[in-house]
């Protein structure tokens, strides 16, 4: 320890000691204690101000550096100014580096958030792929929840789908057998299960081929199970109907056929002894295969249509001249059993863009239905009406026949549909106003209707678009 260190302890001592008598005398309240006491107090006052203010400045510099946690060792033989030097050196250093950490954060920052913008676009992308398929999906995780499912598979169950808000499969899904099915597939971990499931929807029937597809980690653990229900109704109604078709066509097929092999056979057998039976067995034979041949001309032009096959030439017709012409075809066959036929009353504006035959067919059909359905002395009444601001033309065909019962009007236009209550008026396919149906709608893009009281007589109608240059001149 140097002598000057030795004497600034020694006085900070004498200072102390000061201090000390003074609080002695205060204790015994001896007078002369007390100014000596006062007297060193102040000297020992000064002195250690002297030394404070003496080492100010070292101290200041040591905090300082401390401050910074700078290395530099604090020695008592530090040269001046070298310790301020030290100090901006190794502030510099720490600001540099610093900066370099702020720049490398900065730029981490930069890149986190240009991920999170993919990743998000990435979902969205996802979101909207799923959202856009027509099939239900939905993906469960490995305790049966529902983790992701799209807007077709929320309303095939009624369930909004939150994705902060997993829902257990029995939850969600109204169809226990396919919750039975999500969990048997995960549980037996197979990897691709196939099934037809129904479910109601809007109180109807509605089948699903469903399949069932395990996602599984590295280890064989089931993450997660995929759910793809396709909806196959009107496949499955197609197929029916075409079972029935096919039905149909060979048990309508099948009737005039025997016949014709019946009544052959009678003719090769002999059994036709005189000229007048031959004749007659001849008349049935020609009359069912004619029956045959229309039948078949009936299926092929049905098919044709719903098939878009069939050849159609569309031109600018007068409809009232198309409806005069069938009235003329049909009224031998009305007169044979005594019934007026009533013809429109002409219009001035009927021009429509029609495949002439197709529509001629149309009022045939209707005609001889009305004829056939319609007992003696009965009437028939034709109507056509023009609305200008719809742009359509309107015809009916009124009779005052037997009528159709309320539960069968809906299904007249029914391939192979007779109403049973009719049928002993006249002999037929069912396939008559399902053709006029198809050329009306299907070809021509108009409507056809019908209404029918039992025993007062039926009304059957359809409603053309006028041809657009009419329209134009009716304006
Ligand atoms: P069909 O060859 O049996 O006449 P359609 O398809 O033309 O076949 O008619 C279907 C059924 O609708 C008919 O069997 C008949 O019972 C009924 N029907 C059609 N038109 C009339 C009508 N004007 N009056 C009463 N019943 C009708």
């Amino acid at each position: 320890m140097k002598k000057e260190q030795k004497i600034w302890i020694a006085l900070a001592a004498v200072g102390c000691v000061g201090a000390l008598v003074a609080m002695i005398a205060a204790v015994s309240m001896s007078k002369g204690i007390i100014i000596v006491a006062v007297l060193i107090v102040c000297a020992s006052i000064v002195v250690n101000c002297v030394v404070l203010f003496k080492h100010a400045d070292r101290l200041q510099k040591i905090v300082h550096a401390l401050s910074v946690g700078s290395q530099i060792k604090m020695t008592a033989a530090y040269p001046p100014g070298s310790l301020l030097k030290d100090i901006g050196t190794a502030t510099e250093q720490f600001m540099d580096e610093t900066n370099a950490k702020v720049k490398t954060l900065q730029n981490e920052n930069t890149d986190i958030g240009l991920q999170l913008q993919l990743i998000q676009r990435r979902k969205n992308s996802v979101e909207a792929i799923l959202n856009s398929i027509r099939d239900a999906v939905i993906v469960t995780d490995d305790r049966d929840r529902i983790i992701l499912a799209n807007a077709a598979a929320g309303t095939l169950f009624g369930f909004e789908f939150d994705p902060a808000q997993p829902m257990a499969i029995e939850e969600a899904l109204s169809s226990g057998e396919l919750v039975t099915a999500i969990s048997k597939c995960r549980t037996s971990k197979t990897a691709h299960v196939r099934r037809e499931l129904t479910f109601e929807k809007a109180e109807q029937p509605v089948s699903y081929d469903t399949v069932l597809s395990c996602v599984e980690d590295d280890k064989g653990n089931v993450l997660q199970l995929v759910a793809v229900l396709h909806d196959i109704t009107r496949e499955k109604e197609i197929a029916r109907m075409k079972n029935d078709f096919v039905s149909h066509v060979s048990h309508e097929l099948k009737t005039p056929l025997a016949s014709i092999n019946a009544y052959a056979e009678m003719l090769v057998d002999g059994e036709a002894e005189d000229t007048e039976t031959v004749q007659q067995f001849c008349g049935v034979i020609q009359s069912q295969a004619q029956r045959l041949g229309r039948l078949i001309e009936d299926i092929l032009n049905i098919s044709r249509i719903e098939s878009g096959l069939i050849k159609v030439s569309k031109e600018t017709h007068s409809l009232a001249l198309v409806i005069r012409d069938s009235v003329e075809m049909i009224t031998s066959y009305a007169q044979e059993k005594s019934i007026t036929v009533h013809s429109p009353a002409s219009i001035l504006y009927d021009q429509v863009n029609i495949d002439r035959d197709m529509i001629s067919q149309v009022v045939i059909n209707l005609l001889s239905n009305a004829v056939k359905y319609t007992p003696a002395n009965g009437e028939i009444t034709v109507r056509t009406d023009l609305n200008e601001i719809e742009g359509q033309i309107t015809v009916t065909i009124i009779d005052t026949g037997v009528g159709i019962p309320a539960e069968d009007v809906d299904h007249v236009f029914d391939k192979f549909y007779r109403v049973k209550a009719n049928n002993k008026c006249a002999k037929g396919t069912g396939l008559g106003l399902n053709l006029v149906k198809q050329i009306v709608e299907t070809v021509h893009g108009g409507s056809i209707f019908v209404t029918s009281t039992v025993g007062e007589g039926s009304t059957f109608g359809f409603v053309l678009p006028l041809s657009k240059e009419t329209a134009t001149q009716t304006v």
